[in-house]
């Protein structure tokens, strides 16, 4: 058998993709048909070329702003919706759990009807490609929102619990913070969501520890969670007996500055101790990657083998808020992949 190269090998393999959010994987050609200005196209574009070490944390913001700008109306969000579960579909993403903050525009959209067009969107979707929706409480959000929105997510996870499988804890982490809101992931876990967290994004060891003690489904990120990398030793000894799956997005990372090089990112640590990792895009439009682009980096600069990939890949599935039988399904499209592909 002719061995491919890593292009190909990430490329044609079935992936699977826990974190995705979804203003953050717009494509300019998304933004284009959504009526952005072609100034702000430009913009976007410019931005998202600028090699990672000429850009910052505002940048990224920047393309943030233009994502919302082009979501305001229950139209735009089907839109940007089914264009996004597209391109995943066509990098060979099989199953995707996109993630979104429910969304008012006064006079125009209620949180509701935001999460009703991304619903929609999901199915409607006609592509080989399963996909959930993970629903986020922002930490910039007032306490009062954050309830607001808590209880539009439980009134419509009753009406698509097919569909909406998980809560989220995103944004800014230097706002808010988990205490004031466990609350709500508490109620959140009693009506059957499962849990993930955006988890030391900023160096907050006591928030981490909070946040570990809760004992989500999976976290998110991580990076400043073992000691060599600005966390502490209890929370790390934590995570490794509680075995909590961690979604890690080598990319965004490297551009939004916690972590320095790809060569030294912290999912070294997750690799020599074992640990369960997925491997994410975050905002594939933001930062201008696929899924295919961090498989392939991970094979490049952590010297992760083909074999691993598989391994992370399978493993995905079983930290995937799929019910069983959907699981059982992915792992059978996994297996059958490599039967006709790999000789190892
Ligand atoms: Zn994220």
């Amino acid at each position: 058998m002719n061995i491919p190269s890593n292009r190909d090998f990430c490329k044609s393999l079935p992936k699977i993709e826990l974190h995705a959010h979804l203003n953050g994987s717009l494509s300019e050609k998304t933004l284009t048909e959504l009526g952005s200005s072609p100034d702000d196209v430009a913009e976007y574009q410019r931005l998202q070329r600028t090699p990672p070490e000429g850009r910052n944390l505002s940048d990224c913001f920047k393309i943030f702003g233009f994502a919302h700008k082009a979501t305001a109306t229950p139209e735009a969000v089907y839109l940007a919706t089914k264009n996004v579960i597209r391109e995943f579909y066509d990098d060979n993403v099989i199953y995707l759990e996109l993630r979104t903050t429910p969304r008012e525009e006064v006079g125009i959209m209620t949180a509701e009807s935001y999460v009703e067009a991304v619903v929609k969107a999901i199915q409607d979707n006609t592509y080989d490609i399963l996909v959930k929706l993970i629903l986020s409480i922002n930490r910039q959000h007032s306490p009062e929102l954050s309830k607001n929105n808590l209880d539009v997510i439980l009134k419509l996870k009753e009406k698509y619990p097919n569909i909406i499988r998980g809560i989220d804890l995103s944004g800014d982490p230097h706002k808010g913070n988990f205490e004031d809101l466990k609350i709500l992931f508490e109620t959140a876990r009693k009506n059957g969501l499962r849990t993930t967290l955006h988890c030391g994004e900023v160096k907050n060891d006591e928030e981490v520890s909070q946040i570990l003690e809760f004992r989500p489904d999976r976290i998110g990120h991580a990076p400043f969670l073992h000691p060599n990398y600005g966390g502490c030793s209890k929370n790390w000894n934590l995570l490794r007996m509680l075995k909590i799956p961690t979604e890690i997005c080598l990319t965004s990372n490297i551009i939004s500055g916690t972590t320095k090089s790809y060569e030294l990112h912290h999912i070294k640590e997750w690799i020599k101790h074992d640990l369960p990792f997925s491997l994410n895009t975050d905002d594939k439009g933001v930062f201008h990657t696929d899924l295919s682009q961090e498989f392939e980096r991970a094979l490049k600069y952590l010297h992760i083998k083909n074999e691993q990939i598989l391994e992370i890949s399978s493993n995905s599935v079983n930290h995937s808020f799929a019910t069983q039988e959907e699981k059982n399904k992915l792992q059978e499209k996994l297996k059958e992949w490599v039967y006709t592909n790999c000789n190892f």
